[in-house]
């Protein structure tokens, strides 16, 4: 599009920020998975070998107090035996000490330098932790290891009171954590990818709508009209369809009726003017001498001038009506007094072409409106009923209070050819006209009932319209009753009153 919006560039682009936000998020949720993982496993790995070592050391226990019924040599050799599988199986490293430090198991043969150094170390924190401990046993962590240290009856030594110890090493945990480190990162470097291919293909599927309404959108601003914004399958953007082709098809209709006015416009200017120019050439020509001819002829141009006056008063009405339409300046005033001046208007067509005016209108009613604005009103609702009314030229006008409502009801009646169910909801349109159901050539523009709903649904006031095919059609319309003395408006329009009752 040629008039693209300044600064259109600048703004953020949907798809973008939505993609960035499901990643953020997708992101967020798979690092908080991964730590929340990681916690648990290391924990639970923990209690795992802080279980494994008591229970090894348990057992280890339990076998020296089985030794007891052994010869000393014998149940060195067992428990050394027993020893060295134990901590082969569980990974773990297995001691048993005097509390003078001396290593009883394993035996003397099987220990290296470093391991007999190893161990004694480690006798003087177990011995500590043992005499703070209120127990027997003990498990701890130092540095590194776990530890879990008991105190053991092992028959076969001359003191008999040991320790047994039972030693893991942290760093084995370790290892197998950052095993299990390195597969989630590759999970989680998975999950991330996948997780930003969703958040893509979504975030295309919310802006892919948009960009296909964008495009008919387009269309339709170069004057196509007959475009379709599809429903998307989220709700929101099918409101947003529904309500864009609502826009389109009213556009739609609105352009109609405005080509179709300027035809009428146009048409119904050259028939007058034409007139005109004939009947003023006849006068210049023929009847310039003849008096009553020349009036005569006078007389249609007067008629035809009046007629091309009421079509551009209708025009520049409506656009007026649509321009200013909020400003409504209610008042007080004799609703009687005024619709008689109305009517008033209409007395030549009385005496001049045969109209018959039935009235039947209540003494002194007032109401709260805009005054000159309801006299567009009236009088165009007591014109159409002219200009619509049957053969016999009969127009009924009344205005009656009723007080159960407390309202006023003006009604204008006419006896034509009515108006059709399908067409009645539709003459309130602008411009619209129903076709061919002019009893005569009848000027107009299809403004006029389009006018009077603007100003009464301003004003709040019901109205409406009640038509039979063949007999005729009422209008209506309900207007408040108000006391004389008593304004409704605001404090403005009461200042106003009493000016106008002063100066009255
Ligand atoms: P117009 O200037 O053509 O009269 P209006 O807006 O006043 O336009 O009326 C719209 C259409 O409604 C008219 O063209 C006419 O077809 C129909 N209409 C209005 N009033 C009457 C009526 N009293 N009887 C029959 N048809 C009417």
């Amino acid at each position: 599009m040629k008039s693209e919006r300044k600064g259109l560039k600048r703004l953020r682009s949907l798809n973008v920020t939505l993609w960035k936000y499901f990643c953020f998020f997708a992101l967020f949720i798979i690092l908080l998975i991964g730590v929340i993982c990681y916690v648990i496993v290391q924990n639970s790995f923990l209690s795992f070998m802080q279980e494994k070592i008591r229970t090894v050391g348990v057992t280890v226990s339990d076998r020296l107090d089985d030794a007891k019924n052994l010869s000393p040599a014998v149940a060195y050799l067992a428990m050394d035996e027993f020893i060295e599988r134990e901590s082969f199986e569980n990974n773990v490293n297995i001691a048993v000490l005097t509390p003078d430090g001396d290593i009883v198991l394993p035996i003397e043969q099987r220990l290296s330098d470093s391991e007999r150094e190893y161990w004694s170390g480690v006798q003087d924190i177990v011995g500590e932790r043992l005499s703070d401990s209120e127990t027997s046993v003990t498990i701890f962590a130092e540095g590194n290891m776990y530890t879990y240290a008991a105190t053991t009856d092992f028959a076969a030594t001359p003191s008999g009171n040991n320790f047994v110890v039972v030693r893991y090493s942290v760093d084995i945990a370790n290892d197998a954590m950052s095993n299990v480190q390195r597969y989630m990162i590759v999970v989680g470097i998975f999950a991330i990818l996948i997780a930003f291919l969703i958040a893509y293909t979504m975030s295309q599927k919310v802006s892919d709508p948009l960009k296909s309404l964008t495009a008919t959108a387009n269309k339709m601003a170069k004057g196509d009209y007959n475009v379709n914004f599809a429903s998307a399958e989220y709700q929101e953007i099918a409101q947003l369809s529904d309500a864009l082709n609502y826009a389109c098809s009213e556009i739609k209709k609105t352009d109609g009726f405005q080509k179709e006015l300027l035809a009428n416009v146009s048409h119904d200017l050259r028939t007058p003017l034409t007139m005109i120019k004939a009947y003023a050439s006849m006068i210049k020509e023929i009847s310039g001498d003849n008096p009553e001819k020349r009036n005569q002829h006078l007389q249609v141009i007067i008629d035809e001038a009046d007629r091309l006056a009421g079509l551009v008063n209708d025009v520049l009405n409506m656009s007026k009506i649509s321009s200013d339409i909020n400003q409504i300046n209610k008042k007080v005033f004799n609703l009687t007094e005024f619709l008689y001046g109305i009517m008033k208007k209409f007395e030549y067509l009385r005496d001049m072409q045969g109209y018959t005016f039935m009235i039947d209108i209540d003494p002194d009613l007032y109401t709260c409106a805009d005054e000159e604005k309801i006299g567009q009103v009236l009088y165009n609702l007591i014109s159409n009923a002219v200009n619509y009314t049957g053969e016999d030229k009969k127009v009924f006008v009344s205005l009656k209070y009723d007080p159960a409502r407390g309202r006023i009801k003006f009604k204008v009646r006419d006896t034509g050819k009515g108006i059709s169910k399908e067409d009645l909801p539709a003459i309130w349109d602008r411009y619209y006209r129903v076709k061919e159901n002019h009893a005569r050539p009848v000027k107009g523009t299809g403004l006029g009932l389009a006018i009077v709903k603007t100003i009464l649904e301003k004003h709040a006031f019901d109205f409406g319209a009640d038509s039979e095919l063949g007999k005729g059609s009422e209008f209506w319309v309900d207007f408040p009753e108000v006391s004389p003395e008593l304004p409704e408006e605001g404090p403005e329009q009461a200042d106003e009153n009493k000016d106008a009752k002063k100066n009255g």
